[in-house]
């Protein structure tokens, strides 16, 4: 796949133009409109819903190429390559698979991203220095999922919560040797819930992260690795059709954006040190409860299927470890220096 090697963020370069798509929401939040163009955006309401056209993404991402063949739409510049499908969620941006929450639509000979998908997904993987709320951080949650009385997914080789403590104490010891301040929701084999999670991460006042730990299990041909932020308000849960509660508000909502950015970072990160060993299953929005109570941008990211029979293998390789654990603290760096902070951080004196 071409550029896999190129992180999606994007450094100032866009940031010349003054429109930030935070204004959108102002434009289109107005009256009912089937079609117009507003500040130079075309919109369009599709089935109640507002969409915006490609047309205009490649006008104010700057986008210098848009090529359609059949259902297909590529938008391309110096630095982004941004793949759509009409009728599909999948967008892949430099490689990386995100699923946006509604389908890209055509109308005429017009092609259509839904607005959520564009404030909520493409905007702050675009353009992250306009995140706001992201705060400089030093200090990192790393929340290994699972443990005691809970081993999570098990196959014939180990217990996940087992992987999923070892591949936390990775990240530690390399992002503690980096000037990091690294906490764990547990560093040993012991049970803690959801609630407890939740209430740990949110008991450290100062800006953070939180980075939740997993391995998965399905279908025996189901394998790679997922990375999933919390729905933003009226998104469902990923692969479940909307419910009314999917309009409420939670915790981890105020940090939207900067969910998204940090997903991107470590999606992607993971995705190039892996390479052919391991398949890309998207980044995507969910409702995991301690994504929706952590007041910290928050991640949960799933490494690997310990039900498939290769990939169970390669969970227990050293290398795969690393691999993961090296994706994850160079992520880090990068999303901190996307949001605004320094590329590198210092330990107290
Ligand atoms: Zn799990």
């Amino acid at each position: 796949m071409p550029h896999r090697s190129l992180l999606v963020f994007l450094p100032i370069a866009l940031a010349c133009r003054v429109i930030a798509v935070v204004l959108l929401g102002h434009v289109v939040a107005g009256p009912v409109l089937s079609a117009a163009t507003v500040s130079g955006w075309e919109l369009a309401k599709i089935d109640g819903r507002d969409y915006v056209t490609v047309d205009s993404i490649k006008q104010f991402y700057q986008f210098t190429k848009l090529t359609r063949s059949g259902n297909s739409i590529v938008l391309e510049n110096a630095k982004v390559e941004m793949h759509l499908k009409i009728g599909g969620k999948e967008c892949l941006m430099n490689g990386v698979k995100f699923v946006f929450t509604h389908a890209v639509a055509s109308v005429g000979d017009k092609v259509y991203v839904s607005r959520m998908d564009l404030a909520k997904l493409i905007d702050p993987v675009l353009r992250p220095n306009y995140i706001k709320n992201a705060g400089d951080f030093r200090t990192v949650i790393l929340d290994p999922g699972h443990g005691g009385k809970d081993s999570g997914a098990t196959n014939a080789l180990n217990t996940e919560a087992t992987y999923n403590l070892n591949l936390a104490k990775r990240i530690k010891s390399t992002l503690a040797a980096q000037g990091y301040k690294v906490v764990m929701t547990r560093d040993n084999d012991r049970f803690l819930s959801l609630e407890e999670r939740v209430d740990f991460a949110n008991a450290i006042r100062e800006n953070a992260i939180f980075v939740c730990l997993h391995f998965n299990s399905g279908g025996r041909d189901a394998r790679g690795i997922e990375t999933f932020t919390l729905s933003p308000p009226g998104v469902s849960h990923y692969g479940r059709s909307a419910i009314a509660a999917d309009n409420h508000v939670r915790a981890g909502n105020e940090h939207d954006s900067a969910n998204i950015a940090l997903a991107t970072s470590v999606h992607g990160s993971i995705l190039r040190r892996l390479q052919n060993n391991t398949f890309d299953r998207g980044i995507k929005h969910a409702r995991f409860s301690v994504l929706s109570g952590v007041r910290h941008p928050a991640i949960l990211l799933e490494g690997g299927f310990m039900t498939h029979p290769y990939e169970a293998r390669l969970l227990e390789n050293p290398k795969y470890q690393d691999a993961l654990a090296k994706g994850v603290v160079e992520a880090i760096s990068k999303y901190r220096f996307a949001v605004g902070g320094r590329q590198t951080v210092h330990a107290p004196n």
